[in-house]
C-alpha cells in the first residue's frame, strides 16, 4: 500500500450561491453582473450613516426553494447576525449573515457516480448572507467596486461526508444542477455567482478522530476543484508522514502554479464577534407561504431523471447526466420530440455530442449542433437514408461547421445506396473476385457472410443500406 493509500481524506464544502433576484438583499439596487463600477449602489449598500436594510422577499423565497430542493428543514423563525471584520470592499465593517439561528438545517442530497453508485451527502445548514464588494488589484493600487455589495447569497454548508476529491466534485456539480434547475442561482463560476470553499483534513484509514482541518478558498472553476483538493490532501499526508503538525489555516489555490498557498492562519468564530443584527427583525416565514412555495416548486433534476428513465429506458447514470442541467434536459427532450426515438436520441447526445462538447470546453447551450439538427440526422438514419456509420461522419462535419445534415449529405454525396440493382452489381463483383471464399461459403461455411457484406461495404464506401445488403448478399451467394 502506498503512503497516500493509508490515509483517508475528510472533506466538507461551503458553497456560496448568488440568488437570481432582480434586486439586492437589503436595498433596491439591481442585482446584475458586468455594469460599470459603482453604478449600482445606494446609501444602504454603501453603508451611509442612518441607512436601514429591508429584507428582500424574493430572496427569501428562493432560499426556501433551495431548502425544499435539498430536503432540508425550514425554520419558520430565524435571525440575522452581524459578522464583524474589516476589508476595504466591506464599507459597513460587518457583513449581515445568519449565525446561531439559520433559516434552514438538516438536509441531504444524493450524488450519482458513473458506475451507477449513489452516495448521500448531509447538508448541515443553509443561511442567508449578503455579498461583499469587489477589490480589483491593479499595478497602481487597489480599486473598490461596490456593485456586488449586498447581492443576496445563500451559503450551503455540507457535512464532512466526502472522502475523495472526485466525490466533492460530483457533489458540487449536483448542487449546481439543482440550483440552476430550480432557477435559484445561475451557477456561473467564472463570474463568481457560484463559489466554493473546501474544508479538508486527513486521517489514517480506520481511525475515527478528525485531523486538523484546512480551509481551501478561491476554487473558482470546476476544472480546479478536484485538482486543488487532491493537491491539498497530498500535501497534508506528506506533512503528517514527515512528523509535521497540520496547522489550522486558510489556504488558497494558485491555479498558475498548481499548488495551495497559505492565506492566513485560521481565525476562529469568536474573532468575528457575531451578534444579532439590531437593524432587522427576525425573519418570519408563515406556514401558508411555505406551503405556497412548496406547491409552486419547479421540477427538480431527480424528478426529471425518473421521468426520463421510465419514458426512454435509460440507465440511472444516463438519466442523471441528461438532467444535469435544465438546458441539457430541454435539449434532449427537443431531440426526442422531433426524432421520435428516445433510445437513439440518448445515445447520440451522451456518446457523440457530450464527448465533443467536453473536448472543446463548451456547454450544451452553445452546442454547434442544435437539437433540431440532431433530430434531423436521427430521422435520416431511421428512415434508411444514411447508415449509422455514415451518420457519424456527417455528425462530425455538423459539429465542426454547424451545417445541417442534409446539406452535408448532398455536398459529399453521402446518400445511402438502397437501389437493389446497384447493390447487386457491387455484390457480383465481390463474389467474382473471391472465388475460394465463395466456394467455402457454398460448402457450408456460412459465417463468411459477414466477410462478403464487409467487402461490399468497403466497395461502396460504407454507403450500402445494411439491411438490404445483407439480404442481397445471402440471396446471390445461395444461388
Ligand atoms: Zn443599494
Amino acid at each position: 500500500m502506498s503512503t497516500i493509500e493509508k490515509y483517508e481524506s475528510v472533506i466538507g464544502l461551503e458553497i456560496h450561491a448568488q440568488l437570481l433576484t432582480v434586486s439586492k438583499m437589503f436595498c433596491r439596487c439591481p442585482n446584475r453582473f458586468g455594469s460599470l463600477p459603482n453604478t449600482q449602489i445606494c446609501p444602504i449598500c454603501t453603508a451611509q450613516p442612518g441607512a436601514l436594510p429591508v429584507i428582500n422577499k424574493k430572496a427569501v423565497e428562493l432560499g426556501v426553494r433551495a431548502a425544499i430542493a435539498l430536503n432540508c428543514q425550514t425554520h419558520l423563525e430565524s435571525i440575522f447576525a452581524r459578522k464583524n471584520y474589516y476589508y476595504p470592499d466591506l464599507p459597513k465593517g460587518y457583513q449581515i449573515t445568519q449565525y446561531e439561528q439559520p433559516f434552514c438545517t438538516k438536509g441531504e442530497v444524493f450524488v450519482r457516480f458513473k458506475n451507477g453508485d449513489e452516495k448521500r451527502i448531509g447538508i448541515t445548514r443553509i443561511h442567508f448572507e449578503e455579498d461583499a464588494g469587489k477589490s480589483n488589484h491593479e499595478s497602481y493600487g487597489t480599486l473598490v467596486n461596490l456593485n456586488r455589495s449586498g447581492v443576496p447569497l445563500i451559503e450551503i454548508v455540507s457535512e464532512p461526508d466526502m472522502r475523495t476529491a472526485h466525490e466533492a466534485g460530483q457533489y458540487l456539480r449536483t448542487i449546481r444542477g439543482i440550483l440552476r434547475y430550480a432557477d435559484i442561482c445561475d451557477g456561473n463560476m467564472e463570474e463568481g455567482n457560484f463559489r466554493c470553499d473546501a474544508n479538508i483534513s486527513v486521517r489514517l484509514k480506520g481511525t475515527e478522530k478528525f485531523g486538523t482541518r484546512v480551509e481551501l478558498k478561491n476554487i473558482n472553476s470546476f476544472r480546479f476543484v478536484e485538482k486543488a483538493i487532491e493537491y491539498e490532501v497530498q500535501r497534508q499526508v506528506l506533512a503528517v508522514e514527515d512528523g509535521e503538525k497540520i496547522i489550522q489555516q486558510t489556504r488558497s489555490w494558485n491555479s498558475a502554479k498548481n499548488i495551495t498557498e497559505v492565506m492566513r492562519e485560521k481565525e476562529n468564530a469568536h474573532d468575528y464577534r457575531y451578534f444579532p443584527e439590531p437593524d432587522l427583525p427576525s425573519l418570519v416565514i408563515s406556514v401558508e407561504w411555505l406551503d405556497k412555495i412548496r406547491a409552486e416548486m419547479p421540477e427538480l433534476p431527480k424528478q426529471a431523471a425518473e421521468r426520463f428513465k421510465k419514458s426512454f429506458e435509460l440507465s440511472d447514470y444516463d438519466a442523471a447526466v441528461l438532467t444535469s442541467s435544465k438546458e441539457m434536459a430541454q435539449y434532449f427532450e427537443k431531440v426526442v420530440a422531433e426524432s421520435k426515438n428516445g433510445k437513439s436520441s440518448a445515445n447520440w447526445v451522451m456518446n457523440e455530442l457530450l464527448g465533443r462538447l467536453n473536448a472543446v470546453g463548451k456547454e450544451i447551450e452553445s452546442s454547434p449542433v442544435t437539437a433540431g439538427q440532431l433530430s434531423e440526422l436521427i430521422v435520416k438514419i431511421d428512415s434508411g437514408q444514411i447508415s449509422g456509420k455514415i451518420a457519424k461522419t456527417v455528425f462530425e462535419e455538423m459539429f465542426a461547421t454547424g451545417k445541417d445534415a442534409s446539406s452535408i449529405i448532398t455536398e459529399k454525396g453521402f446518400v445511402q445506396i438502397s437501389d437493389p440493382a446497384a447493390l447487386e452489381n457491387a455484390i457480383r463483383k465481390v463474389i467474382e473476385s473471391h472465388p475460394s471464399q465463395t466456394a467455402e461459403y457454398r460448402a457450408g461455411k456460412i459465417k463468411l457472410l459477414g466477410f462478403f457484406v464487409g467487402q461490399v461495404m468497403k466497395e461502396t464506401q460504407g454507403q450500402a443500406n445494411p439491411a438490404l445488403l445483407n439480404e442481397l448478399v445471402k440471396k446471390l451467394l445461395d444461388q
